[in-house]
């Protein structure tokens, strides 16, 4: 990966070889053609966008996008988790065929991660693949779901069953987008911001201990820093290990414990960054247990996820049994020996399947409700 600092944004190229793509960070740059349109396939381009996002983005950026006698339509979508859906995936190719779309056409995703997983899917099935960029606009895809290819959509039986790895041609991340962001969406996409320095980067937590107010504030400059270095981060895991056969696993750092609290809770009541902010304090203190880390790190560990606006704490209603019933059934674990990441220090994590049993229903039983 690559960065460069002398532009009115920044820049970094995740490295996978032809299909190399640049990410461009800054505040306005979906007002900006130049942006976007050295990325475009041809003169045909559909915006997929939701119900929330059109009013707000969707004329700016047909307006970047347009010009050159460009075709430019869009498909607005509804919003939620609910519709990441094949039902849905086929209204974008239903408006594709309609308007007579060829393989030399563009999907352009404006929204946040739900939008940006299945205008990515239809892009890599539509006619077998055709060219896609990405314009996230909530924290949690700008810094996560809009980096490293996965796309796709939930079957009733299970969430992203369905699915491609499927590059966008570019990422195109305008930092004010964020103002009119939820805060309590704005934190949940913190969390993800939080696990990088966890996982890789301790100068990065540090970082983010001095800055965590100014993020919260939307201050521009700080913003565009720390998608950077997370986009960074996860860029460079992603360029390692590009279908997760190892290193990958890694960004999985909270999430077992989180998905845990999402799945017993019910999606949607828990976003969520929010169980991976509680699930990242608990593989940091089961990490303490190991002998990994010292106990005030975890604090500080605690303090940065409340900073963050995050809960530290387990829903009041989830038995330990709830905790390790659902745990068993992750997709990490092999030979039903339960796969965790841990830390094995600060900025450092690691993939442990030998927690002692005892351990870790000690951790569940004790974590603070
Ligand atoms: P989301 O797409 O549902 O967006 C959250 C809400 O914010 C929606 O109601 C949306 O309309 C609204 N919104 C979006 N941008 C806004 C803005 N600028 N101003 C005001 N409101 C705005 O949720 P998300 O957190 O962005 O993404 C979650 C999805 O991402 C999940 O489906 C998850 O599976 C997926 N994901 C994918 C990857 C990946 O690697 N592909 C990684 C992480 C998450
Ligand atoms: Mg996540």
């Amino acid at each position: 990966m690559t960065a460069s600092s002398a532009l009115p944004y920044q820049r970094l190229h995740v490295e996978l070889d032809a299909r190399r793509y640049p990410i461009h960070v800054g505040p306005g740059l979906l007002d900006d053609p130049d942006m976007l349109v050295p990325y475009l396939a041809g003169q045909q381009v559909m915006i997929v966008t939701s119900e929330t996002v059109a009013p707000l983005y969707l004329e700016r950026l047909k307006h970047a996008l347009s010009g050159d006698g460009r075709d430019v339509r869009e498909i607005v979508l509804p919003d939620g988790e609910h519709t990441k859906t094949l039902a849905s995936v086929e209204r974008i190719w239903d408006a594709l065929l309609a308007a007579g779309f060829n393989r030399r056409c563009t999907l352009v995703a404006l929204g946040g991660g739900v939008i940006g997983d299945m205008a990515g899917f239809a892009a890599a099935c539509y006619q077998r693949g055709v060219a896609f960029v990405q314009v996230p606009t909530t924290l949690l895809s700008q810094v996560d779901s809009s980096v490293g290819g996965k796309t796709g959509v939930n079957h009733p039986r299970g969430k992203n069953m369905l699915g491609a790895f499927w590059q966008p041609r570019a990422v195109v991340i305008d930092t004010r987008t964020l103002t009119t962001l939820p805060a309590r969406e704005l934190s949940a996409g913190l969390a993800e911001v939080i696990k990088y320095g966890l996982i890789q980067d301790v100068d990065f937590i540090a970082w983010l201990e001095a800055r965590m107010s100014a993020l919260r504030a939307l201050d521009a400059d700080a913003l565009t820093d720390a998608i950077l270095r997370s986009c960074a981060i996860k860029a460079e895991i992603v360029a390692a290990d590009e279908t997760e056969q190892g290193q990958r696993a890694l960004l999985n750092l909270g999430h077992t414990f989180g998905h845990a609290i999402e799945s017993h809770q019910g999606y949607g009541n828990w976003l969520h960054g929010e169980a991976v902010g509680a699930g990242m304090l608990m593989a940091a203190a089961l990490s303490q247990r190991l002998g990994w880390l010292e106990p005030d790190e975890v604090l500080r560990v605690e303090a940065l996820i409340a900073h963050a606006g995050l809960p530290v704490t387990a829903p009041a209603s989830m038995s330990g049994d709830d905790f390790l019933s659902i745990m068993r059934l992750d997709k990490k674990n092999i030979d039903a020996r339960l796969r965790l990441v841990l830390l094995s220090r600060l900025g450092d994590a690691c993939i442990h399947d030998a927690t002692p049993s005892d351990m870790l229903d000690a951790l569940l039983t004790d974590f603070p409700r």
